[in-house]
């Protein structure tokens, strides 16, 4: 605690988290608390979840709250209502002994009238998603004028789930003179830019270096056909008898049906995705926070900003398309100098994917087999007898245990044992008897380019070459706008399409070099929201890069015809408009949730 009274913490706060079993400064306590405490300056801090950065701006701020004045002075901005009301209880049990602190939270999903009451009974610091805010400020219920500290958390994730023009009419609804307090996992071009209009030269600061996932994760990885990548699963999930996990799919609709093959393959789980009521969500929730699930099968976006901090493990059944995706998944476990670990279950075709990870991160994965039928059976078994030598004998026993020791007289301790495993076991055993190995041999496992069986080439030996096109996000335009465009218009049915990774401004998407004769004419004469599209080839079929220009495949490239953004020839591709042409009415760059 002296380290905390160092820092310049004193008083209730210091009683507060002593309270909570707070011993000693994270890394970014140490470095935060003293300049929200003491420097009038702003701070970008790039720190992933799990390394206290709640305490780190919460202590502070609270104890600069000048509690007398009946107005919102904090204002904590957060991406979803999970995260809301995790800083809000943090808050409140930090503030355990501050007489007259007043700590609301607003998020959207829920009745707005009870929130407007809340806050007009006095409120020093709200906590608030961005959408849910615009709403009360523009209905006039929350005046924000005399805020004097702003904290942006999980900045991108803000501005994943689409964030970007409520934070600018937030921060601009703010007096100028604020203090802004920004904290990202991750610093992609959109973060910057926040910092760069609204901060002023803020003091950066990082714990653990940029991308890099905790220290305290191990990163694993099972290779298998694709056709195996659920079975894979089970078998790692049976193996880890203590398993605490969430499990991220790309779709919802994966979710939806790992949740329910797992369920029947007697598996405690659930999933949770964007299809689900506020309160379908929190009974999920409730359920997997209780432990009685032990696994949860979430998409990245249903996944945001929930806040459970013991995971033992973190699934990929898909590996997301992005670093910054899998950083924030593997960033679940490991928390709080726990152990953890992130499992990737990936297919020949992703293998690349994993790499590129790899790359960023810095970090090795480290090959797994899959487990036999045998480890898993003997995981499940000593698990087993763990629990019950760990059991402690109930006194109440007593009355009925001379019956018991009667009934089983006959048998020898190992004829007992036997008798247990069988009844309890019995199902698993069954199930485990001569399963498949799953495990690819070493050469298919390094993708043997010319291996073929029964004159197929295979999966692994599929050559892909690289195209990127010239709308991306901001344009409104999803894989599925890409698959339909390709789907009605290649020249060649059943095209394979590899990894498709959407950016701001472009697209990159791969593409089986059996079928590039001809494709460019997917692109021609379609365009997107009246943009004629530019189809560039940014890789060769070798796999060496075409195009070095930042803006991902508009320079250098090869280019299959189209024209630039903007071009004067937009009129022409008008009256050739596809039916894509008239997305932008209903999608485009204004498309973003509204409320979490
Ligand atoms: P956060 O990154 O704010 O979500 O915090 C992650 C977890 O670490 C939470 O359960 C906190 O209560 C806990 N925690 C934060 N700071 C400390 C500390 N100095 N000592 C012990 N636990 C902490």
């Amino acid at each position: 605690m002296e380290k905390f009274r160092e820092l310049g913490l004193d008083g209730e706060i210091l009683k507060g988290i002593a309270d909570l079993g707070f011993e000693t400064p994270s890394p970014i306590q140490e470095k935060v608390i003293p300049v929200i405490l003491s420097e009038e300056r702003d701070l970008v801090a790039l720190a992933q979840t799990g390394t206290g950065k709640t305490a780190a701006f919460g202590l502070p701020l609270l104890q600069k709250l000048e509690v007398e004045k009946k107005n919102i002075q904090v204002l904590i901005l957060s991406p979803t209502r999970e995260l809301c009301v995790q800083i809000g209880n943090d808050l409140k049990n930090y503030s355990k002994y501050c007489p007259g602190v007043q700590i609301v939270c607003v998020y959207g999903g829920t009745d707005i009238r009870r929130q407007i009451r809340d806050v007009s009974k006095g409120v020093h610091i709200l906590v608030a998603t961005p959408g849910r805010l615009c709403d009360l400020i523009k209905r006039g219920a929350v005046d924000i004028d005399a805020v004097k500290a702003v904290v942006l958390d999980e900045a991108d994730e803000m501005l994943n789930m689409g964030f970007k023009e409520d934070l600018n009419f937030i921060l601009d609804e703010t007096p100028e003179m604020r203090k802004t307090y920004l904290f990202s996992a991750t610093m992609p071009r959109e973060v910057e830019r926040i910092a760069r209009n609204y901060l002023h030269s803020p003091l950066e600061i990082s714990v653990g270096k940029k991308n890099q996932g905790a220290d305290t994760v191990r990163h694993e990885y099972y290779q298998v056909k694709a056709k195996d990548c659920y079975e894979t699963l089970h078998r790692v999930i049976d193996c880890a008898p203590d398993m605490y996990a969430i499990i991220f799919t790309r779709t919802k609709i994966d979710a939806r049906d790992i949740a329910h093959k797992l369920q029947k393959d007697g598996i405690d789980c659930d999933a949770l995705h964007g299809d689900l009521s506020q309160t379908q969500r929190d009974e999920v929730m409730a359920r997997f926070r209780s432990k009685r699930l032990k696994v949860l099968v979430a998409t990245d976006v249903a996944a945001r900003g929930l806040d459970v901090d013991n995971l033992t493990h973190v699934i990929n059944f898909n590996l997301p398309e992005d670093v910054e995706s899998y950083t924030h998944r593997s960033g679940r476990t490991g928390r709080a100098g726990r152990e953890g670990i992130s499992v990737a279950i990936v297919h020949s075709k992703e293998k690349g994917k994993l790499r590129r990870i790899e790359g960023v991160l810095k970090k090795k994965f480290e090959y797994k087999e899959v487990p036999g039928g045998d480890e898993v059976c003997r995981a499940q078994l000593l698990y087993y007898a763990d629990k019950i030598l760990a059991a402690e004998p109930k006194e109440t026993l007593v009355n009925y245990q001379q019956e018991l020791f009667e009934k089983f007289a006959e048998l020898s301790k190992e004829e007992l044992i036997q008798k247990i495993v069988a009844y309890e076991f019995g199902k698993l055993l069954k199930k485990y008897a001569g399963v498949e190995d799953l495990n690819l041999s070493e050469s298919e496992r390094q993708g043997g380019r010319e291996r073929r069986r029964g004159g197929r080439l295979e999966e692994s030996a599929r050559e892909f070459t690289t195209f990127s096109v010239n709308v991306g996000k901001e344009d409104g335009f999803t894989p599925r706008d890409l698959m339909a465009i390709i789907n009605e218009n290649a020249p060649r049915k059943g095209l394979e399409i590899g990894s498709i990774r959407i950016f701001e401004g472009n697209t990159k998407f791969e593409v089986d070099i059996r079928g590039i004769n001809g494709f460019a004419a997917c692109f021609r004469n379609v365009n997107f929201n009246g943009l004629p599209f530019t189809l560039t080839e940014v890789k060769d079929r070798y796999g060496r890069d075409r195009d070095r220009g930042k803006d991902g495949g508009r320079r250098n490239g090869r280019d299959f015809g189209g024209k630039k953004r903007n071009s004067t020839a937009n009129n022409k591709w008008r009256k050739n408009e596809s039916r894509f042409g008239d997305k932008r009415k209903s999608s485009g760059a204004k498309k973003r949730k509204k409320s979490t």
